[in-house]
């Protein structure tokens, strides 16, 4: 099988749009954050838009739905969990589902938390994952609508797949994750780094999406609350996971 083509650039202020090409024609938009700039996107690819895969519910991940469905007659595939709330809406999917886009295996695995009905779509063989506002570079989705303990079980559902897997998230808040990040684990030299490496490809006007889970294993502070220097940071000991993960939630919350 030849490769996926996938075009990332900015809609909005900070949101991510993605588009995902197959070989066949197949075009996904993951979300759509806003209609003019995917279109904008189409036009430089010159790719037909033929799906759009929605993670969640927010208006700034559907706002466009509904104007490239007329557009392009675009079929929309959704969480199951937030239907009611997905704008136009065709076929509603959920955790342990799977389907194909343009031959490429898509596996749905939920991810609650961020909101409740929240959905990642990952593509085994593309080794792709996109994410939504679950996992960022180096940072994590604010808990709305779960707790703490469920976006935690929804982090390591994504922190399990294969360390080579490209992460696609919906938001470039890396610069301000990375410094977070760098108050939590300061001997951390890789997270130095790659913080460095952020704010130059910011500077060129570049995005810092994809990201490589390897890395975030070893840089996102969100994923590493076993990690004993940031418990003794934190004055907390041998308590779960989840709660670690809670705590550094609520301080990058008031960051
Ligand atoms: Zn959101």
């Amino acid at each position: 099988m030849s490769a996926l083509e996938i075009h990332v650039f900015l809609c909005r202020k900070d949101n991510i749009g993605v588009l995902v090409h197959a070989e066949d024609g197949t075009t996904a938009a993951i979300d759509a954050p806003d209609a003019a700039a995917i279109l904008a996107a189409l036009a430089e690819t010159g790719w037909s838009l033929t799906h759009i895969l929605v993670t969640h519910h927010h208006g700034d991940h559907t706002a466009g739905n509904l104007e490239l469905k007329e557009k392009t007659g675009c079929r929309i595939i959704g969480p199951r969990g937030e239907a009611a709330r997905i704008p136009g809406i065709d076929d509603a999917v959920d955790d342990g589902e799977s389907f194909l886009l343009g031959g490429h295996r898509v596996e749905v695995i939920g991810t609650p938390g961020h909101t409740m009905g929240h959905v990642t779509y990952f593509m085994p063989q593309d080794r792709a994952a996109f994410v939504g506002d679950t996992l960022f570079v180096m940072g994590c989705g604010r808990v709305l609508e779960g707790n703490h303990e469920m976006m935690w079980l929804s982090l390591s559902r994504i922190a399990s797949l294969p360390g080579n897997t490209r992460i696609y998230c919906g938001h470039e808040y890396t610069i301000a994750n990375a410094r977070f990040g760098a108050t939590i684990e300061p001997e951390n030299a890789l997270l130095r780094h790659r913080l460095e490496e952020a704010e130059q490809r910011i500077a060129d006007g570049q995005l810092n999406v994809p990201t490589l889970l390897d890395q975030e294993l070893q840089t996102n502070v969100f994923l590493r609350p076993h990690n004993i220097a940031t418990r003794r940071r934190l004055g907390m000991g041998a308590v779960a996971d989840w709660r670690v993960f809670g705590e550094l939630r609520e301080r990058k919350n008031k960051a």
